[in-house]
């Protein structure tokens, strides 16, 4: 059974998913103007991890996360340029991808861009007038908190206490809107800015209707888990739940997961302070395994403060798993297929405590800190109970353990081995001959092998040509 805290309800709650056997999450990715820093990082890795366990655990896991590619900050940073702001979304989302990829983040099943959603936004949006949640104001649409009985409930916040802080904002130029609380669903354009034709006038969309447009499209009215940093709690999922709600008349979101903040020197890491470092800059000096492998030491809820003496010590620790799993493979590469002694039998029963133990701590609000504790005593087992001369079976099974608990928490401490030209030559031979033989299973196979290490092979009049990918 999982259990997850909820910010809603301030517990932590058995999970049950809407439907049997799947989960339905959405995480709010990033604003793209800039390189990611290693702030935004948290949350992918985080909810990366929180998908992987779900997915060892058997659930099909629908994953959406979208790219924010309209927005003040891109539009500030292509004017700059003296280039388009598509030009400018397009270009960091593409640099996202690559520091996602060193991170071993999967790719979502989808990611939704806020500029190809306009039209379900203008669609919620009208919907949400229609409703009398929403009004328009000389081109802009505000929402109508006041309407919504339930504002507030995520965050816990004192409604009156938060009008009465921001009467102010009334009197300095919002005087249109009917409530200091109410937000933007929809802005009329400015000279020069990004712009689409809209029943109010021609504009672009509030930051908070595209996730809960996005969501709604991708995962359907209600979802299981929606994440991000804990920044966004007040105001973005407060006005995220208020426009699904008063457009789908059901509860949006099940559970809210939200991970603390990265800090430096013990400050929150943020653009605008400046105290902060992109991954492409930790990817200079660390492999972005070690800086996903610092991530997960702490519980995703626990604020974490980043310096270089803690990313020396996450490379010692994780040097320690590679070590242990280099030196598996090469017992495995001189051991004898022979049948387990009852000895080893036992071993192996004794390993599955630590994969109980592993599990017990993800299990509880994926408590990956836990978790890798659980990992390093599997380790320590390892390096005295391995040796060449083990049975193979034992040696695999150990390592598999190993590798797949590491998987879970998406920490490579295998890399794949190339192969060689003349492993590849001899595979294609395999294939040609498994063609004559008509055994085309067994060819298309051997294609599929090749093409998943990024050999691609074409086949011509003049025989086989292969190249890398
Ligand atoms: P943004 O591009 O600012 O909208 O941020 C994208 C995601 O990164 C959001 O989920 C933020 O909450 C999260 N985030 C930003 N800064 C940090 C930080 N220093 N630590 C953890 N999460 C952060
Ligand atoms: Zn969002």
């Amino acid at each position: 059974m999982i259990k997850i805290y909820n910010t809603e309800t301030k517990r932590k709650e058995e999970f049950v998913p809407i439907e049997e056997g799947k989960v339905r999450m959405y995480v709010c990715g990033p604003t793209v103007y800039n390189f990611i820093h290693i702030g935004n990082a948290r949350p992918m890795i985080v909810f990366d991890t929180v998908r992987r366990y779900f997915e060892y655990k058997g659930y099909d896991v629908n994953f959406v996360s979208n790219f924010t590619d309209v927005d003040d900050k891109i539009i500030k940073k292509a004017i700059e340029e003296g280039v388009s702001a598509d030009e400018i979304s397009q270009r960091y989302i593409a640099e996202c991808k690559k520091d996602m990829a060193g991170m071993n983040i999967k790719p979502a099943t989808t990611h939704p861009l806020a500029t190809q959603e306009i039209d379900g936004m203008i669609e919620m949006i009208s919907d949400l007038i229609e409703k009398g949640y929403a009004y328009p104001v000389n081109g802009t649409v505000y929402f109508r908190t006041r309407k919504f009985d339930s504002y507030g409930k995520l965050s816990h916040k004192n409604l009156d206490d938060l009008r009465a802080g921001n009467r102010t904002l009334l009197v300095s130029g919002e005087d249109e809107k009917e409530d200091p609380l109410d937000f933007v669903l929809w802005k009329p354009k400015k000279e020069g800015e990004p712009a689409w034709v809209s029943p109010w006038g021609e504009g672009r969309p509030g930051w908070h209707i595209e996730c809960s447009v996005m969501s709604k499209k991708y995962l359907g009215e209600q979802i299981d888990i929606h994440g991000g940093g804990e920044d966004l709690v007040f105001p973005h999922h407060e006005n995220e739940i208020a426009q699904s709600e008063a457009c789908c008349g059901k509860v949006f979101t099940r559970y809210w997961m939200h991970n603390a903040f990265l800090n430096i020197d013990n400050k929150k890491m943020s653009k605008s302070l400046g105290n902060f470092f992109t991954v492409r800059e930790i990817s200079e000096k660390y492999d972005l395994q070690i800086l996903r492998f610092f991530m997960l030491q702490a519980h995703y809820r626990s604020p974490l403060n980043f310096s270089a003496e803690l990313m020396e010590a996450s490379k010692n620790s994780l040097d320690r798993i590679v070590t242990a799993a280099e030196n598996l493979k090469h017992f495995i590469g001189n051991s004898a297929e022979k049948e387990m002694t009852a000895e080893e039998t036992a071993s192996l029963e004794e390993v599955k405590a630590f994969v109980q133990k592993f599990e017990e701590a993800m299990d509880d609000d994926f408590n990956t800190a836990d978790a890798i504790s659980a990992v390093f005593e599997l380790v320590k087992y390892a390096n005295t109970h391995a040796s060449a001369d083990n049975a193979k079976s034992y040696l695999e099974t150990l390592r598999k353990t190993l590798t797949d608990l590491c998987d879970i928490l998406g920490v490579i401490v295998e890399k794949e081995e190339e192969l060689l030209d003349a492993d590849i030559e001899n595979l294609i031979a395999e294939r040609q001959a498994a063609r004559k033989a008509k055994d085309f299973a067994r060819a298309d196979e051997i294609r599929n092998e090749l093409l998943e290490k990024g050999i691609i092979l074409k086949d011509t009049r003049e025989g086989v040509q292969w190249k890398r990918a």
